[in-house]
């Protein structure tokens, strides 16, 4: 494509995404098509080059009907993967440019337009200073929570073996705490590290609740050092996948500041992927309560804060933690910006080299919006969880699992798990909404995550309507 034909061919696909956007309240919510459905009918790959316009129906016939519309209003599933058209815009852009950013010196911009950005939104949400650039920490867009807690791991590793780790690797005496209800991709990163299942310690909750208990974790961080292991990074979560549970981070930092010792000091990651960017509203920002005691802090802007998914913000205390465990430079890296110890290589921040201009889209959001655009799209999520609530409240039949998180409400019917089983069932076939569930104390669960970018109260009083018509 030279640029005039891309041009024209732009034009096009813009005109399909805003068709899809304009429209998508009109398909099935969840895709209605069996496995094998799109492989029959894919195409062979074409030997000649195709005109662009004939993919564009190739979508219309094989990929919307087997989409599942994430960015319908109807979208209640899982938690919320904000793609709104501002982040689209953004990472056309990015596309368009087509940068490299594994060096701040293969694209100064990618690097800097992140840092400071991250740096801003270290400050909306309330962050302590510590974790910006200024006060010796600072932020990176990561492709994914997974990813965050991964490196997150591979620092603490480093920094409680003193150093050892990158030579040596692991001994098997490093131990990892979390709770059931911490996200999988924690056992994922213990696993990837190569620490072996018995490495991860399942912290219990507190009495009647789902949060971590932080005198639980001391105790077992006490017991493993006195059985000679290694207690290595301890997870609190801010909105636990499951039910939105939040870990008490404060008394958990503590604890870990208890049971470290110095050099082997036990890091404290906070997983606060979906909740955390909650704080940007002053009236939620006690969600990141203790969060200036911990060592990292991860909440994704590609599940509630409007940033077409990938994009992670991954927020350090110590700047020199993640590259003193990662960095590795042969000789074709090497550059007179690096050696000169002024910038940032954001490759020493993640496991892959290359990285994309993730920052566009989110610049792209945050300036579209502005802060407030951003609060007034996560408040009126809350206010409508909130409006939902009290009508499961007010509902004979209906009960609330646990009480509202955020934006999170989770509901059962007194009639027992088969009923509300059925129920999650009977309102997805609708095709106008999609919900998931989960297990809480052995008993099934609907959520209902209000976060989509597209829903309005219209959108919740019809799944309300659904929930509640027999
Ligand atoms: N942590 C929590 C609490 C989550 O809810 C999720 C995903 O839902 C993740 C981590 C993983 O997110 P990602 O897809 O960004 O790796």
């Amino acid at each position: 494509l030279d640029p005039e034909e891309f041009r024209r061919l732009g034009h096009a696909v813009v005109d399909w995404v805003a068709g899809y956007r304009a429209g998508i309240g009109e398909h099935p919510v969840r895709a209605q098509v069996e496995p094998g459905w799109v492989r029959e009918r894919m195409p062979a790959l074409p030997e000649q080059p195709q005109p662009f316009d004939a993919l564009l129906a190739e979508l219309d016939r094989v990929v919307v009907p087997a989409t599942t519309h994430w960015q319908a209003p109807g979208f209640f599933g899982y938690f919320p993967a904000n793609a709104s058209l501002h982040s689209v815009l953004g990472d056309l852009l990015s596309g368009g440019l087509g940068v490299q950013g594994m060096l701040w010196s293969t694209s100064p911009a990618a690097t800097e337009v992140e840092q400071v950005l991250l740096d801003g939104l270290a400050d909306a949400l309330g962050l302590d200073p510590a974790y910006t650039w200024a006060g010796g920490g600072g932020g990176t867009i990561a492709d994914s929570a997974s990813s965050a807690a991964l490196v997150a791991l591979l620092a603490a590793l480093h920094r409680t073996s003193g150093g050892a780790w990158r030579e040596r690797g692991v001994d098997g005496t490093e131990r990892v705490y979390v709770t059931a209800e911490t996200h999988s991709s924690l056992a994922k990163a213990v696993r990837v590290a190569g620490l072996g299942a018995a490495a991860l310690r399942i912290v219990p909750p507190s009495p009647g609740s789902l949060a971590m208990s932080a005198q639980a974790f001391a105790e077992m961080a006490a017991e493993d050092v006195a059985a000679g292991l290694r207690p290595v990074l301890v997870c609190p979560t801010i909105g636990t996948t499951g039910t939105g549970a939040v870990d008490p981070v404060r008394e958990i930092a503590l604890a870990a500041r208890e049971h470290g010792t110095p050099g082997r000091e036990i890091w404290v990651h906070v997983d606060a992927a979906w909740a955390g960017v909650a704080a940007l509203c002053p009236e939620h920002r006690d969600v990141i309560d203790g969060v200036e005691l911990a060592d990292s802090f991860c909440t994704d802007a590609h599940k509630w804060l409007l940033t077409a998914f990938d994009a992670s913000l991954l927020w350090v205390r110590d700047a020199a933690a993640l590259p003193a465990a990662l960095s590795i430079t042969p000789e074709y890296l090497r550059n007179s910006a690096t050696d000169s110890g002024e910038v940032v290589d954001y490759r020493d921040w993640q496991v892959p080299l290359g990285r994309r201009f993730r920052a566009l889209k989110l610049w792209s959001v945050l300036h579209g919006f502005g802060l407030e655009g951003v609060r007034a799209h996560l408040r009126g999520h809350v206010a409508l969880a909130a409006e939902l609530e009290s009508w499961i409240v007010a509902e004979p039949g209906f009960e609330l699992a646990v009480p509202r998180s955020l934006s999170l409400v989770c509901l059962r019917l007194s009639a027992g798990d088969e009923a509300t089983r059925a129920l999650l069932e009977r309102v997805n076939a609708t095709g106008r909404v999609l919900l998931t569930h989960t297990v809480v104390d052995g008993r099934y669960v609907i959520r209902v995550a209000i976060g989509s970018v597209a829903t309005e109260r219209e959108h919740v009083e019809e799944l309300w309507g659904l929930l509640t018509s027999r």
